[in-house]
């Protein structure tokens, strides 16, 4: 499928780190359930972890109330509601939905570390389908670096530089500088993600 081709090409390098807690993706529409299929094997490689991808409804009350033209969805809303739905694992909802945060009217993805979830949107990630796979993959491993304990990083080309626009993302890369990937080796192998401390 074209999605899994444009989306091959991790780092082969999960064997040699600790197995790690599951991802689990969560999904509200048949695109998204596409793009998780493209992306799980990536995400999977850059975390040693198994990916679980769940179907679900659309959250209800996510929905902004003062900005109707365009509608938005608040991308804190949606974070505390998969906060009551997560179980094992960190949890990544990808979505449709076009999300804002204050001062913010296009995100790409927000996570909060201490519930363990995080959401993706792929509104703004553009209607060609190599694009919206890269995009996704690129922001679904920055917030899930979030999620592991990793801030932001200076280097333009690690997953974990901060995107203030497409350009920013289409110019990094869906893994981590080293810095970034010898944090996350020690963070897994220390288990220092504030979410398991709960
Ligand atoms: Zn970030
Ligand atoms: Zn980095």
């Amino acid at each position: 499928m074209w999605m899994s081709l444009l989306c091959a090409g991790g780092q082969g390098r999960a064997e040699e780190r600790i197995e790690g807690p599951a991802i689990n993706l969560l999904v509200f529409s048949s695109r998204t359930a596409l793009v998780a299929s493209g992306i799980a094997p990536i995400l999977g490689q850059n975390f040693s972890a198994r990916i679980e991808t769940f179907t679900a409804e659309m959250p209800s009350g996510v929905e902004s109330k003062k900005t109707s033209d365009p509608v938005r969805y608040s991308a804190v809303s949606f974070l505390e509601h998969m906060r009551g739905v997560r179980q094992d694992g960190v949890m990544l909802a990808l979505t449709d939905a076009p999300l804002y945060y204050p001062g913010f009217s296009r995100v790409f993805g927000l996570s909060q570390p201490s519930y363990g979830v995080s959401v993706v949107s792929v509104a703004f990630f553009g209607s060609r389908e190599g694009d919206l796979c890269e995009r996704a993959v690129k922001t679904a491993t920055h917030e899930l670096g979030h999620l592991y304990g990793l801030a932001h990083c200076t280097d333009p080309f690690c997953a974990m530089f901060f995107s203030y626009g497409l350009s920013d993302t289409d110019r990094k890369l869906a893994r981590f500088c080293p810095g970034c990937e010898e944090k996350l080796s020690i963070n897994l192998e220390r288990r220092h993600m504030t979410w398991l401390e709960r």
